[in-house]
């Protein structure tokens, strides 16, 4: 299987061209500092702005260079956790919230005219394991009675909507769908420069503290911004700026690899109505078709970054499993990204300080949550009476947490132990 060396991802290389957002020169002064240019930062921007606040954005690269631009572009609602334990846990606002993610995600692409792809197709959850069934079932039927459009599929369905043997059945969920990560994140930045946002990139920024009721905050080139309010908005690129908020969630990477265009008859067989796949397992796969009728699958890789197509085996190897029709296929493309993983599964809302809000650890269910935790934080900051839907919690640290690749990487193997077990 010949794999070319392009470690750029599929979205950067068919990606429409990004707006103009130099980097932040001199002082700026604005209502909100958002810090990161992700969905979560630009999300809360554009609520922000709408609402007459003025915004800053900054980013140490450029919109959409982390996990939202390289991400798989399954648009999944729903959190990790079934939804009668998201009543419990939170109360069934949250769970009404979290189920509405994705909508939220059509819906701002709807508003803002963002051409990225989007197509509203359906995510499968999908079993290789017997085992898994039951509690998958449960989960559905759980989303059913809420009256979310959910649909069981057996094995013989399965292999029908996916084009593979592999499966012992699953569910679809029809809220769900997909995009093009890189173009909705540009497209966000453009709806936000439209609406008076100032987006920076190139502007790490590399301090931020207290002056007396302001935040002033300094990019590594010397710019400064004195804010009212600050939302860190930096996910799986999490840097020392904010004491000890790097150390409440593990950066794991994920892999992702594209074949080359699909031929017609694999492209009649493999997914033909065009749905986003995920599997069950600890250490699972994702999949789907993306641009150029490329079938993309992506997955767990290692806990540091890789350093040659070799580290992409397992990728590869699931491709060729659930897929052995393209083992001959060139691979046209392979690229990584940081997803932040937290010890509960959940993303975390903080307030450390002050006017300081910071939000993070999507655990890689952040495209439809992202967004629609950026609206509703943005909407907070405008109103602190309209609500955040998730609980705000102290930062915890992790202990030991500079040691996570050794620990993360000895979580992985035993995961995938178990994960080969089980039946
Ligand atoms: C390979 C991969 C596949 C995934 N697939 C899916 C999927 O299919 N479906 C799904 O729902 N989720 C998926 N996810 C998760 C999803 O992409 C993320 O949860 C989501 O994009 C997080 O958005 P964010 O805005 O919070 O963070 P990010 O998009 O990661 O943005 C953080 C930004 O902060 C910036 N930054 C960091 N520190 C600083 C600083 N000091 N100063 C200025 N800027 C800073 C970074 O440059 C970065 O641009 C995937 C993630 C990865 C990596």
């Amino acid at each position: 299987m010949p794999m070319t060396a392009s470690a750029a991802s599929i979205w950067a290389a068919t990606a429409a061209p990004a707006p103009d957002t130099p980097p932040l020169t001199g002082a700026a002064r604005c209502d909100v500092l958002v810090v990161g240019a992700g969905f979560t930062g630009l999300t809360a921007a554009l609520r922000l702005a709408e609402g007459g606040a003025s915004v800053v954005v900054l980013d140490a690269v450029a919109p959409g260079f982390g996990a939202s631009g390289r991400n798989g572009g399954q648009v999944i609602p729903g959190l990790k956790y079934d939804p009668d334990t998201l009543d419990t846990l939170f109360g069934e606002a949250t769970t009404d919230f979290v189920g509405k993610a994705a909508d939220q995600v059509f819906t701002l692409i709807e508003k803002y005219a963002i051409a990225c792809e989007a197509r509203r197709s359906g995510w499968i959850q999908a079993s290789v394991k017997t085992s898994h069934l039951p509690a998958i079932e449960k989960r559905m039927g759980q989303w059913a009675k809420r009256g979310a459009p959910v649909q069981w599929l057996d094995a013989p369905a399965m292999a029908r909507a996916i084009g593979s043997e592999g499966f012992a059945g699953g569910w679809i969920d029809r809220r769900a769908g997909a995009l093009h990560p890189l173009n909705y994140a540009l497209g966000l930045a453009r709806a936000a420069l439209a609406a008076g946002v100032r987006v920076h990139g190139e502007s790490p920024v590399t301090r931020l503290a207290r002056n007396g009721t302001q935040w002033q905050a300094s990019t590594a080139n010397g710019a400064t911004v004195a804010a009212q309010m600050v939302l860190l908005a930096t996910n799986g690129y999490t840097d020392r700026l904010w004491p000890g908020l790097r150390a409440t969630m593990v950066p794991a990477s994920s892999f992702q690899v594209a074949t080359a265009p699909l031929p017609p008859e694999m492209l009649a067989r493999i997914l033909p109505d065009g749905p986003v796949v995920s599997d069950t397992r600890r250490i699972g796969n994702y999949f789907r078709i993306g641009p150029g009728n490329r079938l993309m699958m992506g997955g767990r890789g290692t806990f540091r970054e890789p350093t040659g197509p070799g580290d992409y085996h397992r990728i590869i190897g699931a491709l060729h499993h659930f897929f052995p029709q393209t083992r001959d296929m060139t691979l046209d493309f392979h690229w990584t990204g940081r997803v932040a993983m937290t010890p509960d599964h959940l993303p975390h809302v903080h307030k450390p300080a002050p006017s300081l809000i910071a939000a993070l650890g999507y655990n890689g269910r952040g495209v439809a949550m992202a967004s629609a935790l950026g609206t509703a934080i943005g909407a907070h900051l405008l109103d602190a009476t309209s609500p955040l839907p998730l609980t705000v919690s102290p930062i915890r640290p992790m202990p030991v947490h500079d040691l996570h690749p050794l620990y993360a990487s000895a979580a992985i193997s035993w995961y995938r132990l178990q994960d080969a077990l089980e039946r």
